[in-house]
Protein backbone atom coordinates (compact mmCIF):
# COMPACT_ATOMS: atom_id res chain seq x y z
CA UNK A 1 0.00 0.00 0.00
CA UNK A 2 0.88 3.51 -1.01
CA UNK A 3 2.75 5.91 2.41
CA UNK A 4 2.76 2.81 4.86
CA UNK A 5 5.90 3.82 6.43
CA UNK A 6 5.27 7.52 6.22
CA UNK A 7 1.59 6.79 7.75
CA UNK A 8 2.97 5.34 10.64
CA UNK A 9 5.72 7.40 11.41
CA UNK A 10 2.99 10.33 11.63
CA UNK A 11 1.06 8.54 13.73
CA UNK A 12 3.67 7.94 16.17
CA UNK A 13 4.29 11.57 16.33
CA UNK A 14 0.71 11.99 17.10
CA UNK A 15 -0.17 9.52 19.33
CA UNK A 16 2.68 11.40 21.89
CA UNK A 17 0.22 14.49 22.09
CA UNK A 18 -3.08 12.13 22.87
CA UNK A 19 -4.17 12.57 26.28
CA UNK A 20 -2.60 16.50 26.72
CA UNK A 21 -5.19 19.27 27.73
CA UNK A 22 -3.79 21.97 25.76
CA UNK A 23 -1.19 22.55 23.18
CA UNK A 24 1.46 23.43 24.43
CA UNK A 25 4.96 24.43 22.42
CA UNK A 26 6.79 22.12 24.40
CA UNK A 27 4.62 19.23 23.32
CA UNK A 28 3.89 20.71 19.91
CA UNK A 29 8.09 20.99 19.06
CA UNK A 30 8.48 16.95 20.45
CA UNK A 31 6.23 16.07 18.08
CA UNK A 32 7.35 18.61 15.06
CA UNK A 33 10.48 17.40 15.66
CA UNK A 34 9.34 13.34 15.25
CA UNK A 35 7.26 14.49 11.79
CA UNK A 36 10.20 16.44 10.25
CA UNK A 37 11.76 13.21 10.82
CA UNK A 38 9.32 10.68 9.38
CA UNK A 39 9.40 13.52 6.25
CA UNK A 40 13.04 13.06 6.24
CA UNK A 41 12.82 9.33 5.96
CA UNK A 42 10.48 9.61 3.60
CA UNK A 43 12.88 11.33 1.18
CA UNK A 44 11.10 14.80 1.27
CA UNK A 45 13.09 17.34 0.01
CA UNK A 46 15.24 19.37 2.82
CA UNK A 47 13.79 22.49 1.92
CA UNK A 48 10.30 21.56 1.49
CA UNK A 49 10.46 19.29 5.01
CA UNK A 50 12.12 22.78 6.49
CA UNK A 51 9.26 25.10 5.02
CA UNK A 52 5.95 22.68 6.03
CA UNK A 53 7.45 22.71 10.17
CA UNK A 54 7.54 26.18 10.39
CA UNK A 55 4.35 26.37 9.05
CA UNK A 56 2.88 23.98 10.95
CA UNK A 57 4.27 24.97 14.40
CA UNK A 58 3.74 28.18 13.73
CA UNK A 59 -0.33 27.21 13.57
CA UNK A 60 -0.57 24.65 15.96
CA UNK A 61 1.40 26.36 18.48
CA UNK A 62 -1.61 28.56 19.96
CA UNK A 63 -3.96 27.85 18.30
CA UNK A 64 -7.40 27.70 18.98
CA UNK A 65 -8.38 24.74 19.71
CA UNK A 66 -12.00 23.66 18.83
CA UNK A 67 -13.75 22.63 21.90
CA UNK A 68 -14.49 18.97 20.40
CA UNK A 69 -11.45 18.59 19.31
CA UNK A 70 -8.10 17.04 21.42
CA UNK A 71 -4.91 18.68 20.82
CA UNK A 72 -3.69 15.33 19.12
CA UNK A 73 -6.36 15.88 16.29
CA UNK A 74 -6.05 19.95 16.28
CA UNK A 75 -2.44 19.23 15.20
CA UNK A 76 -3.48 16.15 12.80
CA UNK A 77 -6.13 18.49 11.24
CA UNK A 78 -3.22 21.40 10.67
CA UNK A 79 -0.84 18.60 9.63
CA UNK A 80 -3.58 17.85 7.05
CA UNK A 81 -4.52 20.61 5.76
CA UNK A 82 -0.43 22.29 5.53
CA UNK A 83 -0.09 18.57 3.34
CA UNK A 84 -2.89 19.32 0.77
CA UNK A 85 -1.42 22.95 0.01
CA UNK A 86 1.91 21.34 -0.33
CA UNK A 87 0.42 18.93 -3.19
CA UNK A 88 -1.20 21.66 -4.79
CA UNK A 89 -4.77 22.42 -2.90
CA UNK A 90 -6.97 20.98 -5.96
CA UNK A 91 -6.90 18.81 -8.89
CA UNK A 92 -5.28 20.23 -11.91
CA UNK A 93 -6.76 19.04 -14.97
CA UNK A 94 -5.24 18.06 -18.23
CA UNK A 95 -5.28 20.61 -20.50
CA UNK A 96 -7.37 20.69 -23.88
CA UNK A 97 -7.03 22.17 -26.73
CA UNK A 98 -9.77 24.32 -28.22
CA UNK A 99 -8.97 22.85 -31.54
CA UNK A 100 -8.93 18.89 -31.87
CA UNK A 101 -6.47 17.13 -31.43
CA UNK A 102 -5.59 17.85 -28.34
CA UNK A 103 -1.89 16.32 -27.95
CA UNK A 104 -0.26 15.23 -25.01
CA UNK A 105 3.15 14.32 -25.05
CA UNK A 106 4.50 11.77 -22.13
CA UNK A 107 8.05 12.25 -21.42
CA UNK A 108 10.26 10.61 -18.92
CA UNK A 109 13.03 8.66 -18.12
CA UNK A 110 13.32 5.09 -19.40
CA UNK A 111 10.93 2.56 -16.97
CA UNK A 112 9.30 5.03 -15.80
CA UNK A 113 5.78 4.01 -17.09
CA UNK A 114 5.88 6.53 -20.13
CA UNK A 115 4.03 3.61 -22.01
CA UNK A 116 2.13 1.67 -19.74
CA UNK A 117 0.39 4.75 -17.96
CA UNK A 118 0.12 6.61 -21.43
CA UNK A 119 -2.07 4.20 -22.42
CA UNK A 120 -4.00 4.03 -19.04
CA UNK A 121 -4.76 7.67 -19.07
CA UNK A 122 -5.71 7.44 -23.23
CA UNK A 123 -8.22 4.65 -21.89
CA UNK A 124 -9.22 6.92 -18.54
CA UNK A 125 -9.80 9.78 -20.86
CA UNK A 126 -11.99 7.75 -23.20
CA UNK A 127 -13.96 6.56 -20.51
CA UNK A 128 -14.84 10.05 -18.50
CA UNK A 129 -15.02 12.59 -21.31
CA UNK A 130 -15.62 10.29 -24.28
CA UNK A 131 -12.28 10.85 -25.92
CA UNK A 132 -11.05 8.86 -29.02
CA UNK A 133 -7.59 8.93 -28.01
CA UNK A 134 -4.63 7.68 -30.74
CA UNK A 135 -1.53 6.27 -29.07
CA UNK A 136 1.43 7.14 -31.28
CA UNK A 137 4.79 5.33 -30.93
CA UNK A 138 7.64 8.00 -30.75
CA UNK A 139 10.28 5.92 -29.29
CA UNK A 140 12.50 4.83 -32.14
CA UNK A 141 15.65 3.70 -30.44
CA UNK A 142 13.77 0.32 -28.67
CA UNK A 143 12.50 -1.72 -31.67
CA UNK A 144 10.68 -3.00 -28.21
CA UNK A 145 8.61 -0.20 -27.13
CA UNK A 146 6.75 0.29 -30.40
CA UNK A 147 5.65 -3.46 -29.82
CA UNK A 148 5.37 -2.36 -25.90
CA UNK A 149 2.56 0.58 -27.17
CA UNK A 150 1.11 -1.87 -29.61
CA UNK A 151 0.50 -4.96 -27.16
CA UNK A 152 -1.27 -1.99 -24.51
CA UNK A 153 -3.10 -0.51 -27.50
CA UNK A 154 -4.20 -3.64 -28.56
CA UNK A 155 -5.49 -4.36 -24.86
CA UNK A 156 -7.55 -1.60 -24.67
CA UNK A 157 -8.37 -1.26 -27.95
CA UNK A 158 -6.97 1.73 -28.67
CA UNK A 159 -5.24 2.80 -32.52
CA UNK A 160 -1.76 2.58 -32.65
CA UNK A 161 0.29 4.79 -34.89
CA UNK A 162 3.80 3.76 -35.97
CA UNK A 163 6.49 4.12 -38.25
CA UNK A 164 9.00 2.27 -37.61
CA UNK A 165 12.39 4.14 -36.77
CA UNK A 166 11.35 7.08 -38.81
CA UNK A 167 12.28 10.61 -37.08
CA UNK A 168 9.85 11.80 -33.87
CA UNK A 169 9.15 14.77 -34.95
CA UNK A 170 8.05 13.47 -38.65
CA UNK A 171 6.35 10.51 -36.70
CA UNK A 172 4.52 12.94 -34.47
CA UNK A 173 3.75 15.06 -37.75
CA UNK A 174 1.82 12.16 -39.32
CA UNK A 175 0.22 10.90 -36.17
CA UNK A 176 -1.72 14.44 -35.94
CA UNK A 177 -2.91 14.48 -39.53
CA UNK A 178 -3.82 10.54 -39.39
CA UNK A 179 -5.84 11.60 -35.93
CA UNK A 180 -7.63 14.67 -37.90
CA UNK A 181 -8.54 11.93 -40.89
CA UNK A 182 -10.06 9.21 -38.38
CA UNK A 183 -11.65 11.60 -36.02
CA UNK A 184 -9.34 11.03 -32.96
CA UNK A 185 -10.01 13.84 -30.71
CA UNK A 186 -6.59 13.10 -28.61
CA UNK A 187 -3.23 12.28 -29.42
CA UNK A 188 -0.63 11.10 -27.15
CA UNK A 189 2.60 10.82 -27.88
CA UNK A 190 4.71 8.13 -26.35
CA UNK A 191 8.27 9.53 -26.73
CA UNK A 192 11.67 8.02 -25.99
CA UNK A 193 13.40 7.92 -22.82
CA UNK A 194 16.86 7.19 -21.50
CA UNK A 195 18.25 6.37 -18.32
CA UNK A 196 19.67 9.60 -17.67
CA UNK A 197 18.75 13.03 -18.40
CA UNK A 198 21.02 13.63 -21.65
CA UNK A 199 21.15 16.94 -24.54
CA UNK A 200 20.22 14.62 -27.42
CA UNK A 201 17.31 13.74 -25.44
CA UNK A 202 16.60 16.70 -24.65
CA UNK A 203 17.19 17.91 -28.22
CA UNK A 204 14.87 15.63 -29.62
CA UNK A 205 12.03 16.45 -27.26
CA UNK A 206 12.26 20.34 -27.84
CA UNK A 207 11.74 19.80 -31.45
CA UNK A 208 8.89 17.50 -31.21
CA UNK A 209 7.23 20.52 -29.17
CA UNK A 210 8.52 22.95 -31.27
CA UNK A 211 6.77 20.77 -34.21
CA UNK A 212 3.37 20.33 -33.04
CA UNK A 213 2.79 22.39 -29.81
CA UNK A 214 1.27 20.08 -27.64
CA UNK A 215 -1.37 21.36 -25.13
CA UNK A 216 0.35 18.90 -22.33
CA UNK A 217 3.75 17.96 -21.97
CA UNK A 218 3.21 15.45 -19.22
CA UNK A 219 6.36 14.14 -17.28
CA UNK A 220 6.00 10.52 -16.08
CA UNK A 221 7.95 10.00 -12.99
CA UNK A 222 8.27 6.89 -10.36
CA UNK A 223 7.48 7.51 -7.33
CA UNK A 224 9.55 4.81 -5.88
CA UNK A 225 12.65 6.89 -6.58
CA UNK A 226 11.88 9.66 -4.31
CA UNK A 227 13.94 12.93 -4.95
CA UNK A 228 15.63 11.42 -7.66
CA UNK A 229 12.11 11.91 -9.61
CA UNK A 230 12.04 15.34 -8.40
CA UNK A 231 15.52 15.91 -9.56
CA UNK A 232 14.19 14.60 -12.84
CA UNK A 233 11.38 16.61 -13.07
CA UNK A 234 13.33 20.23 -12.38
CA UNK A 235 15.67 19.06 -14.94
CA UNK A 236 12.49 18.02 -18.03
CA UNK A 237 10.91 21.29 -16.15
CA UNK A 238 14.55 23.56 -16.85
CA UNK A 239 15.26 22.12 -19.78
CA UNK A 240 11.73 21.49 -22.27
CA UNK A 241 8.96 23.01 -19.77
CA UNK A 242 6.17 20.74 -18.66
CA UNK A 243 2.57 21.32 -17.87
CA UNK A 244 2.09 18.42 -14.86
CA UNK A 245 3.10 15.68 -13.49
CA UNK A 246 2.00 11.63 -13.70
CA UNK A 247 3.47 9.66 -10.41
CA UNK A 248 3.88 6.23 -11.38
CA UNK A 249 4.27 3.10 -9.28
CA UNK A 250 2.60 4.60 -6.03
CA UNK A 251 1.62 1.09 -5.31
CA UNK A 252 4.54 0.33 -4.11
CA UNK A 253 5.71 3.77 -2.46
CA UNK A 254 5.65 3.80 0.99
CA UNK A 255 7.24 6.85 1.82
CA UNK A 256 5.67 9.35 -0.75
CA UNK A 257 8.47 11.82 -0.57
CA UNK A 258 8.08 12.47 -4.63
CA UNK A 259 4.31 12.73 -4.09
CA UNK A 260 5.16 15.52 -1.24
CA UNK A 261 8.30 17.58 -2.69
CA UNK A 262 7.12 17.40 -6.75
CA UNK A 263 5.13 20.42 -6.31
CA UNK A 264 6.75 22.45 -4.37
CA UNK A 265 9.92 22.09 -5.74
CA UNK A 266 9.27 22.30 -9.66
CA UNK A 267 5.92 24.39 -8.95
CA UNK A 268 4.50 22.12 -11.52
CA UNK A 269 1.33 19.61 -10.22
CA UNK A 270 0.69 16.22 -9.63
CA UNK A 271 -2.25 15.72 -12.22
CA UNK A 272 -2.33 11.64 -12.18
CA UNK A 273 -1.16 8.73 -10.34
CA UNK A 274 -0.36 5.48 -11.30
CA UNK A 275 -1.32 2.73 -8.94
CA UNK A 276 -0.49 -0.35 -10.09
CA UNK A 277 0.60 -2.57 -13.17
CA UNK A 278 -2.77 -3.25 -14.58
CA UNK A 279 -4.30 -1.08 -17.32
CA UNK A 280 -6.99 0.41 -15.49
CA UNK A 281 -4.93 1.17 -12.18
CA UNK A 282 -4.73 4.63 -13.09
CA UNK A 283 -6.42 7.65 -10.58
CA UNK A 284 -6.76 11.09 -11.01
CA UNK A 285 -4.49 12.92 -8.64
CA UNK A 286 -6.58 14.81 -5.75
CA UNK A 287 -4.40 15.97 -3.15
CA UNK A 288 -6.71 16.05 -0.15
CA UNK A 289 -7.33 12.28 -0.34
CA UNK A 290 -3.86 11.85 -0.77
CA UNK A 291 -3.08 13.60 2.36
CA UNK A 292 -5.77 11.78 4.12
CA UNK A 293 -4.14 8.52 2.63
CA UNK A 294 -1.23 9.72 4.15
CA UNK A 295 -2.77 10.18 7.05
CA UNK A 296 -3.98 6.79 7.46
CA UNK A 297 -7.30 8.30 8.39
CA UNK A 298 -9.61 8.12 4.90
CA UNK A 299 -11.43 11.29 4.56
CA UNK A 300 -11.22 13.17 7.97
CA UNK A 301 -11.43 16.43 6.77
CA UNK A 302 -14.46 15.90 4.88
CA UNK A 303 -15.80 14.20 8.11
CA UNK A 304 -15.31 17.15 10.03
CA UNK A 305 -16.41 19.39 7.80
CA UNK A 306 -19.77 17.31 7.41
CA UNK A 307 -19.53 17.29 10.99
CA UNK A 308 -19.54 21.01 11.69
CA UNK A 309 -22.17 21.38 9.21
CA UNK A 310 -24.29 18.68 10.46
CA UNK A 311 -24.77 18.81 14.45
CA UNK A 312 -26.55 20.17 16.73
CA UNK A 313 -24.79 21.25 20.02
CA UNK A 314 -27.26 21.19 22.52
CA UNK A 315 -28.57 17.03 21.40
CA UNK A 316 -25.08 16.43 21.54
CA UNK A 317 -23.95 17.33 24.76
CA UNK A 318 -27.49 15.62 26.17
CA UNK A 319 -26.16 12.19 24.26
CA UNK A 320 -22.73 12.97 25.61
CA UNK A 321 -24.16 12.73 29.51
CA UNK A 322 -26.26 9.37 28.44
CA UNK A 323 -23.04 7.77 27.24
CA UNK A 324 -21.28 8.96 30.03
CA UNK A 325 -23.64 7.43 32.28
CA UNK A 326 -24.09 4.99 30.25
CA UNK A 327 -27.79 4.90 29.55
CA UNK A 328 -27.28 4.86 26.17
CA UNK A 329 -30.39 3.28 24.75
CA UNK A 330 -31.34 2.26 21.17
CA UNK A 331 -33.81 4.98 21.41
CA UNK A 332 -30.83 7.04 21.44
CA UNK A 333 -28.90 4.79 18.70
CA UNK A 334 -32.27 5.25 16.33
CA UNK A 335 -31.49 9.03 16.82
CA UNK A 336 -28.53 8.45 16.39
CA UNK A 337 -28.60 6.57 13.11
CA UNK A 338 -31.16 9.28 11.17
CA UNK A 339 -28.05 11.99 11.89
CA UNK A 340 -24.98 9.15 10.36
CA UNK A 341 -27.11 8.90 7.34
CA UNK A 342 -25.73 12.46 6.17
CA UNK A 343 -21.92 11.56 8.07
CA UNK A 344 -21.37 8.62 6.15
CA UNK A 345 -20.66 5.48 8.41
CA UNK A 346 -19.50 5.29 11.87
CA UNK A 347 -16.69 3.02 11.67
CA UNK A 348 -15.22 5.59 8.99
CA UNK A 349 -16.35 8.23 11.78
CA UNK A 350 -14.78 6.02 14.78
CA UNK A 351 -11.39 5.33 12.01
CA UNK A 352 -11.09 9.34 11.99
CA UNK A 353 -10.32 9.08 15.76
CA UNK A 354 -6.81 9.03 17.04
CA UNK A 355 -6.78 5.79 19.08
CA UNK A 356 -9.47 4.34 17.68
CA UNK A 357 -9.06 0.80 15.64
CA UNK A 358 -11.96 1.26 12.89
CA UNK A 359 -11.33 -2.12 11.81
CA UNK A 360 -12.50 -3.51 14.99
CA UNK A 361 -15.48 -1.50 14.27
CA UNK A 362 -16.62 -2.98 10.46
CA UNK A 363 -19.15 -4.80 12.15
CA UNK A 364 -20.91 -1.19 13.24
CA UNK A 365 -20.51 0.14 9.99
CA UNK A 366 -23.40 1.46 9.30
CA UNK A 367 -24.81 1.90 5.35
CA UNK A 368 -27.97 3.69 4.17
CA UNK A 369 -30.13 0.80 3.41
CA UNK A 370 -29.14 -0.67 6.51
CA UNK A 371 -30.30 2.39 8.50
CA UNK A 372 -33.70 1.63 6.60
CA UNK A 373 -34.22 -1.87 8.03
CA UNK A 374 -33.04 -0.63 11.32
CA UNK A 375 -35.39 2.29 11.65
CA UNK A 376 -37.96 -0.16 10.92
CA UNK A 377 -37.01 -2.95 13.57
CA UNK A 378 -36.25 -0.14 16.08
CA UNK A 379 -40.17 1.40 15.56
CA UNK A 380 -41.25 -2.02 16.01
CA UNK A 381 -40.20 -2.36 19.61
CA UNK A 382 -41.82 -1.38 22.45
CA UNK A 383 -40.78 1.69 24.91
CA UNK A 384 -39.49 -1.18 27.26
CA UNK A 385 -36.97 -2.79 24.42
CA UNK A 386 -35.93 -0.12 23.39
CA UNK A 387 -34.90 1.06 26.68
CA UNK A 388 -33.68 -2.09 27.57
CA UNK A 389 -32.80 -4.51 24.98
CA UNK A 390 -31.86 -7.69 27.16
CA UNK A 391 -35.39 -8.38 27.79
CA UNK A 392 -35.58 -9.50 24.10
CA UNK A 393 -36.20 -13.07 24.18
CA UNK A 394 -37.02 -14.69 21.26
CA UNK A 395 -40.50 -14.30 20.86
CA UNK A 396 -40.38 -10.65 20.90
CA UNK A 397 -37.89 -10.74 18.54
CA UNK A 398 -39.80 -12.89 16.29
CA UNK A 399 -42.65 -10.69 16.77
CA UNK A 400 -40.62 -7.87 15.85
CA UNK A 401 -38.93 -9.05 12.91
CA UNK A 402 -43.52 -9.36 11.72
CA UNK A 403 -43.98 -6.35 12.27
CA UNK A 404 -41.01 -4.56 10.91
CA UNK A 405 -40.54 -6.69 7.37
CA UNK A 406 -37.52 -8.29 8.92
CA UNK A 407 -35.66 -11.61 9.76
CA UNK A 408 -34.61 -12.17 13.51
CA UNK A 409 -31.50 -11.96 12.06
CA UNK A 410 -31.36 -8.56 11.34
CA UNK A 411 -32.37 -7.94 14.78
CA UNK A 412 -29.97 -9.80 15.83
CA UNK A 413 -27.15 -8.12 14.11
CA UNK A 414 -28.57 -4.59 14.89
CA UNK A 415 -28.33 -5.43 18.67
CA UNK A 416 -24.72 -6.58 18.31
CA UNK A 417 -23.72 -3.22 16.23
CA UNK A 418 -25.71 -1.95 19.41
CA UNK A 419 -23.61 -3.73 21.59
CA UNK A 420 -20.29 -2.46 19.47
CA UNK A 421 -21.55 1.08 19.95
CA UNK A 422 -21.48 0.46 23.73
CA UNK A 423 -18.14 -0.74 23.74
CA UNK A 424 -16.91 1.46 21.55
CA UNK A 425 -18.26 4.43 24.16
CA UNK A 426 -16.78 3.19 26.91
CA UNK A 427 -13.60 3.11 25.04
CA UNK A 428 -13.83 6.41 24.50
CA UNK A 429 -14.89 7.97 27.43
CA UNK A 430 -11.58 6.87 29.12
CA UNK A 431 -10.32 9.23 27.01
CA UNK A 432 -11.67 11.86 24.29
CA UNK A 433 -15.44 11.37 22.96
CA UNK A 434 -15.89 12.02 19.67
CA UNK A 435 -17.95 15.12 18.71
CA UNK A 436 -20.28 13.43 16.58
CA UNK A 437 -21.33 10.50 19.62
CA UNK A 438 -21.82 13.77 22.22
CA UNK A 439 -18.52 15.59 22.32
CA UNK A 440 -19.80 18.88 20.96
CA UNK A 441 -19.54 20.45 17.88
CA UNK A 442 -16.44 19.91 15.93
P1 LIG B 1 8.66 3.38 -19.91
O1 LIG B 1 10.03 2.88 -20.20
O2 LIG B 1 8.72 4.73 -19.25
O3 LIG B 1 7.76 3.39 -21.11
O4 LIG B 1 8.03 2.43 -18.82
P2 LIG B 1 6.98 1.24 -18.97
O5 LIG B 1 5.65 1.78 -19.28
O6 LIG B 1 7.54 0.21 -19.87
O7 LIG B 1 6.94 0.71 -17.47
C1 LIG B 1 8.06 0.14 -16.83
C2 LIG B 1 7.59 -0.92 -15.85
O8 LIG B 1 6.88 -0.34 -14.78
C3 LIG B 1 6.65 -1.94 -16.45
O9 LIG B 1 7.00 -3.21 -15.97
C4 LIG B 1 5.29 -1.53 -15.93
O10 LIG B 1 4.40 -2.62 -15.83
C5 LIG B 1 5.64 -0.98 -14.59
N1 LIG B 1 4.67 0.02 -14.13
C6 LIG B 1 4.24 1.11 -14.78
N2 LIG B 1 3.36 1.82 -14.03
C7 LIG B 1 3.22 1.15 -12.86
C8 LIG B 1 2.46 1.38 -11.66
O11 LIG B 1 1.73 2.37 -11.49
N3 LIG B 1 2.59 0.46 -10.67
C9 LIG B 1 3.41 -0.64 -10.81
N4 LIG B 1 3.46 -1.49 -9.79
N5 LIG B 1 4.14 -0.87 -11.91
C10 LIG B 1 4.05 0.00 -12.93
Amino acid sequence: MAFESLSEKLNAAFKKLRGKGRLHEADVKEAMREVRLALLEADVSYKVVKDFINTISARAVGADVLESLSPAQMVIKIVNEELVRLMGSTNAKLQISSKPPTVVMLVGLQGAGKTTNGAKLAALMRKTQGKRPLLVACDIYRPAAIKQLETVGAQLDIPVFQMGTANPVDIAKAAIAHANKHGNDMVFLDTAGRLHIDEALMEELKNIKAAVDPAEILLVVDAMTGQDAVNAATAFNDALGIDGIMLTKLDGDARGGAALSVRAITGKPVKFAGTGEKLDQIEVFHPDRMASRILGMGDVLTLIEKAEQNFDEKKAREMAEKLSKNRFTLTDYYEQLTQLKSMGSLSDIAGMLPGVDAKALAGASVDEKAIGKTEAIILSMTRQERENPTVLNSSRKKRIAAGSGTQVVDINRLLKQFETMQALTKQMSKGKMPAMLGGGKM
